[in-house]
């Protein structure tokens, strides 16, 4: 390996790491447009991400904890698609 190929690559991957869109994002889409900024209130909320999520999934959305986590931590697709 080249020196450089590393961090290349690295970029790249995560460049185009697009094949999940994030699922908040996805339950947003799904929210009407009166009910969609509660959504933001709730991830910017001081509640653990546990809580997040066992709401979410008690209100019928399909989400894992580690998702509502990442978005909660901007590592998901929603902050580069800004
Ligand atoms: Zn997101």
């Amino acid at each position: 390996m080249k020196q450089g190929d590393f961090s290349q690559s690295v970029e790249q991957m995560v460049a185009t790491d697009d094949r999940f869109t994030c699922a908040v994002r996805e339950i947003g889409k799904k929210l009407s447009e009166s009910d969609r900024p509660a959504l933001t209130d709730l991830m910017d909320s001081s509640l653990s991400t546990y809580k997040v999520t066992k709401f979410l999934r008690d209100s019928g959305f399909s989400i894992g904890q580690t998702t509502v986590w990442k978005h909660r931590t901007k590592q998901c697709s929603c902050e580069r698609e800004k």
